[in-house]
């Protein structure tokens, strides 16, 4: 096998090309679009999809998918004058993909589109190591497209023009120093690099932001969002719904938590991460998907770092197809990231790009990103902005779901197209007026583990309240049904859920008061929430509100609260405690036939709940760190959501 293209082009050796495509190693691979040589003023530019190889002595490109390809062309590394970004031009790229490179060889220049920055800055890199001893390098170039006869920045229309700017090698986007690679280690070292070009004015100054989900407008005031489009965020006031103008000019408000800032480490905005999975969900999804170098990024169980996920279909027999690599962090300053210790890079998008390209010790490339976000747009905080009375005549009503404390509850649509769950009050069931006060507040309350309230219906008697639709119904019921069935790592991560809920409701200060497995619902993905928070202070039933009434949920109640009423978020970690034992317990009663007096008298004693079967030790531990007797000694949401992470991720 070649050892680097150096040594290639220095022993002049002939290869033919099916040798070429045999022999030499891939450095990046990955599909990106090709422009049409426009040999005729006035022909229409268009582009073709191609799969480009870059090996050390040639660039080609393919038809087709990497598993059947047709080779449509091929350039000579060593034939290449010049690597560089095109800048933007005057010409309207009408290509899907709008990052475009050029390739300068022979008298041709190859224009080339990726679909982000990140890869189009990935390809100049890689190609720019690969020319840099060439001996024709240009010493000036076009940033701009040649098109229709002129070259867009000099207006020259001779296409073999000089070249109107001065060209460097080593710097624009080249001038980080690049990620070390087995073929750069075999080298001299480069000369020193001229002094970077200053950082041409930065055009986002305004607030732009990425949309991670579709948003369909609701209102006439709303403003559409297309998954990984661009927006200015014109307007904050309301911190749920920004106003905000897309490409074309329009304007409207869009729901703030459909939208990630534009930051090269804001990993949000790539389609590859999912903040809030854990191992689990992460294991399920890549063998769900089933698809070779199959991908996800997510939060480690340790706080602040990353682990990626990654498929093979050949891990070979007994071997696991699933491998989790952390992100590791290089030592110094600035921060850099490296999974491979070789291939260390200034952020985890580079890191990722790379290895999107080049295994480099991984069990396969990142080949397929794998996510779940355009499946589960999350719930918005209410339909639209400033929306939150609904008027009943766009509501259809279906089946009954159950019915509780405060009446019956339906299955609906709302304008015939959104499915909800509508509660419809009884009748003296609920001190309305308070409650109506306060939905402003609830509505406000949004986080993909808490089922959302999108509005109320208050003109009419009985008032309605509409919820997001969860298709399982309620956490203790799903358990009970399913008996059996659960392995630990799924109930712990039903508990992960719910406390990343309840961490939320902690951050913003709000008491759920009644937390239980009967409280929570369950989605058709499986996806626990939180439900019912703060209601119980608008339940007009004595029997409920007092701690000696027969329904109040002493048994998953802490001592203050049972003696004094004394709720707080300590109080609320006190009943997780408890859930997560229904969890456990797939659905049993805590202290089962004991009464409520005997319980208050046993908790008092210092009895706590036994340690369920399914419960390992260290589970069983997070359990009762939540039944201190002391509130102040009892942990965070935040703590245990530490913990379980840890937990599920196996580290410890
Ligand atoms: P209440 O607050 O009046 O006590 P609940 O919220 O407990 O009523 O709801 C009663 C039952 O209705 C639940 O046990 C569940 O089966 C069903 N239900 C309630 N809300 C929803 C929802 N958002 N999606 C699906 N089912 C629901």
């Amino acid at each position: 096998m070649m050892e680097s293209f150096q040594d290639f082009i220095f022993n002049g050796r002939e290869t033919s090309d099916q040798e070429v495509e045999m022999n030499s190693e891939i450095i990046l691979e990955e599909t990106l679009y090709k422009r049409s040589q426009q040999k005729k003023w006035g022909s229409p530019l268009n582009y073709k999809e191609r799969l480009f190889v870059l090996t050390n002595s040639k660039l080609t490109y393919y038809e087709g998918r990497p598993e059947k390809k047709n080779k449509k062309g091929s350039v000579d590394i060593s034939k290449v004058k010049c690597v560089e970004v095109v800048k933007n031009g005057t010409e309207q790229v009408t290509c899907q993909n709008k990052y475009a490179f050029q390739v300068v060889y022979d008298s041709n220049t190859l224009y080339i589109f990726a679909a982000t920055p990140q890869s189009r800055d990935l390809w100049v890199k890689f190609l720019k190591e690969g020319i840099k001893n060439n001996n024709s390098i240009l010493h000036k170039y076009h940033p701009l497209f040649w098109s229709d006869g002129v070259y867009q920045c000099c207006r020259q229309t001779d296409k073999l023009a000089p070249g109107c700017e001065p060209y460097n090698i080593f710097g624009g986007v080249g001038s980080k120093p690049l990620p070390p690679t087995p073929i750069e280690n075999k080298r001299p070292p480069p000369p020193l690099p001229p002094e970077p070009e200053p950082e041409p004015a930065n055009e986002d100054k305004e607030e732009v932001v990425i949309a991670m989900f579709d948003f369909h407008p609701v209102e006439a005031h709303d403003l559409r969002l297309v998954t990984g489009e661009e927006y200015v965020v014109l307007e904050r006031k309301d911190v749920h719904w920004w106003k905000a103008r897309n490409k074309y000019g329009q304007e409207g408000y869009i729901p703030s938590n459909y939208v990630t800032e534009k930051k090269l480490d804001n990993l949000d905005q790539y389609e590859w991460y999912s903040s809030n999975m854990n191992r689990n969900k992460a294991e399920q999804l890549l063998k769900t998907e089933d698809k070779e170098g199959g991908f996800i990024v997510r939060n480690s169980s340790q706080a602040g770092m990353f682990t990626v996920s990654l498929y093979t279909k050949y891990a070979g027999e007994g071997s696991s197809p699933i491998r989790h690599y952390h992100i590791k962090e290089a030592q110094g300053f600035p921060k850099q990231y490296y999974l491979a210790e070789k291939h260390v890079f200034d952020s985890v998008p580079d890191m990722i790009e790379y290895h999107k390209h080049n295994a480099a010790g991984l069990i396969t490339r990142l080949r397929y990103p794998v996510c779940l976000k355009n499946k589960t747009a999350p719930p918005t905080a209410g339909f639209s902005y400033d929306k939150w009375e609904i008027n009943p005549a766009e509501l259809t009503f279906m089946k009954e779901l159950g019915s509780g404390l405060f009446g019956v509850v339906r299955l609906g649509k709302w304008r015939a197209q959104y499915k909800v769950a509508i509660k419809a009050i009884r009748e003296g069931a609920m001190s309305e007026e308070d409650f109506i006060e306060e939905a402003k507040v609830m509505m406000k309350l949004t986080h993909p583990k808490l089922v959302q309230l999108y509005g109320v219906c208050t003109e009419k008697r009985p008032i309605y309240i509409v919820t997001e639709f969860m298709e399982y119904g309620c956490l203790l019921n799903y358990l009970r049904q399913r008996q059996g069935q659960f392995n630990a790592d799924i109930l712990l991560s039903m508990c992960q859920d719910v406390c990343e809920g309840m961490n939320y409701l902690e951050n913003s200060n709000f008491i759920h008061r009644d937390l239980a497995a009967r409280n929570c619902l369950v989605n058709d993905l499986g996806v626990v929430k939180v439900s019912d928070f703060g209601m119980t202070r608008y339940v007009l039933d004595n029997q409920y509100t007092s701690s000696c009434g027969a329904k109040f949920p002493v048994k998953w109640s802490p001592p203050e609260v049972f003696n004094y009423s004394k709720f707080s978020s300590k109080s609320d970690i006190w009943s997780f405690g408890v859930l997560m034992w229904e969890v456990f317990t797939e659905g049993k009663m805590p202290f089962e036939s004991y009464s409520n007096v005997e319980v208050v008298e046993m908790v008092t004693r210092g009895e706590r709940l036994y340690r369920p079967r399914l419960a390992t030790n260290r589970i069983y531990g997070v359990m009762t760190a939540c039944w201190h007797e002391k509130p102040e000694a009892r942990p965070k949401f935040y703590d245990l959501l530490l913990a379980i992470g840890q937990i599920l991720e196996g580290d410890f």
